[in-house]
């Protein structure tokens, strides 16, 4: 069988992409694209013109069994999203698992994530972080899932829509209260920015303007749930001592 190479594309500035990932988009047999329209422009611009497929959420079935059936046959494929690593709340798990399933080897031509572009550069701590992706869009699926995350001791990372972003962090001070925040917003692009500060403060930044372009929302965890880590170490260290010294 041939080989899924899943390759990362820029997320803004075109320079982000690997010299890896421009020579295995010219070496594979078929380029399997969200977006067919929009991955020609990015090929054509590094010269590469290859057979190109769709692959997105919606076709990604019909379009799954497809794909395995070229890789069976020994075509080598790459995978690429619109923009940044393909599966990274973008099409590609079932993909990636069905072929893993069959035995076929799927490579990661590794590049630009927003999510770690964003966390890179935020200001907050990278030691652990959890990233979340999209919420639902409905309000209350969007609560429900909010409400758990309240004693998150990780950074937490969040894809937005850029006309959600007031409402979304609107409801993170609803249901948290206060938190340091950084809206990193157009990463890699002309009008690239990060604002950062507590919740209110960055709502306060946003307001009565015109929100556009991507953002990635990142949310330092709480003041309790900080502490709470600190006393389970504490808690752990007293039993160490007690029990097996
Ligand atoms: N697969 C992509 C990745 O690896 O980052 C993410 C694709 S997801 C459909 C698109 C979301 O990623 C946007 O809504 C935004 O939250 C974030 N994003 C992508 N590019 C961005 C950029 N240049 N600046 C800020 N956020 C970006």
């Amino acid at each position: 069988p041939g080989t899924l190479y899943i390759v990362a594309t820029p997320i803004g500035n075109l320079e982000d992409i690997t010299f890896r990932a421009v020579r295995i988009l010219k070496e594979v047999d078929l380029i399997a694209a969200e977006d067919t329209r929009h991955t020609r422009k990015l090929l054509t611009h590094f010269g590469i013109s290859k057979p190109l497929t769709s692959y997105f959420d919606h076709n990604k079935h019909l379009k799954g069994d497809v794909i395995l059936a070229r890789l069976r046959d020994g075509a080598s494929v790459a995978l690429v999203s619109d923009a940044g690593t393909p599966c990274i709340a973008d099409p590609g798990y079932q993909l990636v698992r069905d072929a893993i399933a069959e035995g076929i080897v799927v490579v990661p031509i590794p590049g630009a994530s927003a999510a770690v572009a964003a966390l890179s550069a935020a200001g907050l701590p990278t030691d652990s972080f959890t990233f979340i992706g999209f919420l639902p869009s409905r309000r209350g699926k969007r609560h429900q899932q909010l409400s758990p995350l309240k004693d998150e001791p990780r950074v937490l990372i969040f894809y937005e829509a850029p006309n959600r972003l007031m409402a979304t962090l609107k409801d993170m001070r609803d249901l948290w209260g206060e938190r340091k925040i950084v809206v990193a917003r157009e990463l890699t692009k002309v009008y690239e920015e990060f604002v950062r500060g507590d919740t209110s403060a960055v709502i306060a930044q946003f307001t009565d303007r015109q929100i556009k372009g991507e953002v990635v929302i990142l949310v330092a965890p709480g003041e309790d749930s900080e502490q709470e880590g600190a006393s389970e170490e504490s808690l752990d260290e007293v039993l160490r001592r007690y029990l097996y010294v």
